[in-house]
């Protein structure tokens, strides 16, 4: 019976119920997804806390995108609403708005600017680097060291385990500076939450009559049992698929405690940032974006650590050649065993959920071209 599949799917989350649903819903494929935890949707799994709240049980996911396609395809299993996703950071036992912008300048400095002026007290204060090589130096080169120190570098290393300068400039380059008021997290077009959550959306996917779903199954245990007549899609660690062979790559992982409180709002915005303050990183009050109506809330408290399950794929040089040699054997492996590997774990990217649905879509159609399948399907 395991073997009348035509695609196995290693992983239900986002890539993998992309890629289960578009080969079962296109091709006609009878699809298996598997998934070692007992629930579907990967990280962004969200479910009632014991309160009633929906929280996001591995930290928040704002979805956000610039593509408006996607947003349609998604908008089949689940309608969206906008959300509004609003940051601020702890300092000096003062809420600043975060991203940096013209009113955390204001606050900061103690004084009234516009973008000129804020523009002049930047630049008086950023270190000419002309071309960043690490996060230490994209941050100096944009804020200058003052604001370096207290908004980004304990934040960082508490994040990654790791000095900003050991880290790759995009990891602190997603964070805009803005000489303007806008006090959203992220600048895209699209910014919007499904109604009644990540895992509802990812299981009106998953139901389909061509597909099935086995939880509490660990890929490592049933490789062997399972032969796919079309493909595979592993979205599981890279280097795990190898057996580690090369050596282990680093990911850095999370820890969430789950405060459930009596009143229905605990904190003035979804998130805030703690850089100097306390072992977690932020708490999160996600009810501000999920829109539901509860008369309760639940914030949660989000601590970094090196041990538990992989969230992050470490942007660092040295990780990113050891990546480079798993790849070699990835592209091998699908060259010969039609393995595709997609999503942050196997890719060893650090994805936003609406870039990783673009991946699943991409290998999705890399698979539909290599079975041969009619382009007008
Ligand atoms: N960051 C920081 N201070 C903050 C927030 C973020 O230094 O208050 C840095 C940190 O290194 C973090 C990176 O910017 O990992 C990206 O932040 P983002 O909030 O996008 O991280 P994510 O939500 O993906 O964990």
């Amino acid at each position: 019976m395991l073997d009348d599949v035509d695609l196995l799917v290693c992983g239900a989350g986002p890539v993998g119920c992309v890629v289960a649903e578009r080969a079962a819903s296109v091709l006609g494929w009878k699809v298996l997804v598997i998934d070692r935890r007992p629930h579907i949707a990967g990280n962004c799994h969200d479910s009632p806390a014991t309160n009633g709240v929906l929280v996001h049980n591995y930290g928040p996911h704002y979805f956000r995108t610039d593509d408006e396609n996607l947003l349609r395809y998604l908008s089949r299993f689940a309608e969206f609403a906008p959300a509004k996703y609003e940051v601020r950071s702890l300092v000096r036992d003062q809420l600043y708005p975060f991203p940096i912008n013209l009113g955390t300048l204001e606050q900061f400095f103690g004084r009234k600017l516009d973008a000129d002026s804020a523009e002049q007290l930047l630049a008086e204060r950023r270190v000419p680097i002309a071309d960043p090589t690490n996060s230490e130096e994209y941050v100096l080169s944009r804020v200058g060291r003052e604001l370096y120190e207290v908004f980004y570098l304990h934040y960082t290393r508490k994040q990654w385990g790791v000095h900003p300068r050991d880290l790759d400039p995009q990891v602190c380059g997603r964070v805009p500076v803005r000489l303007n008021r806008d006090g959203r997290y992220v600048g895209h077009k699209f910014q919007v939450m499904p109604a009644g959550g990540f895992t509802k959306l990812f299981a009106r996917m998953l139901k389909h009559p061509k597909i099935r779903t086995l939880l509490n199954c660990d890929f490592s245990e049933v490789r062997h049992l399972i032969h796919p007549r079309r493909a595979t899609v592993y979205c599981g660690p890279v280097d795990a698929y190898f057996d580690n062979r090369l050596g282990k790559l680093p990911y850095r992982s999370l820890k969430f405690e789950f405060v459930p409180h009596a009143v229905a709002w605990r904190q003035p915005c979804v998130q805030i940032n703690y850089p100097n303050d306390f072992t977690y990183t932020r708490s999160v009050e996600i009810k501000h974006v999920t829109g539901q109506r509860h008369a309760e809330t639940v914030v949660s408290y989000e601590t970094p650590c090196a041990e538990g399950e992989p969230f992050y794929p470490i942007p660092q040089p040295a990780s990113a050649e050891l990546y480079a040699r798993y790849r070699a054997l990835a592209e091998a492996e699908t060259a010969r065993n039609r393995v595709y590997f997609c999503g942050r774990l196997a890719q060893y990217r650090y994805f936003n959920t609406d870039e990783v649905i673009q991946e699943a879509l991409a290998c999705f159609q890399t698979i539909r071209r290599s079975a041969g399948a009619p382009a007008s399907l």
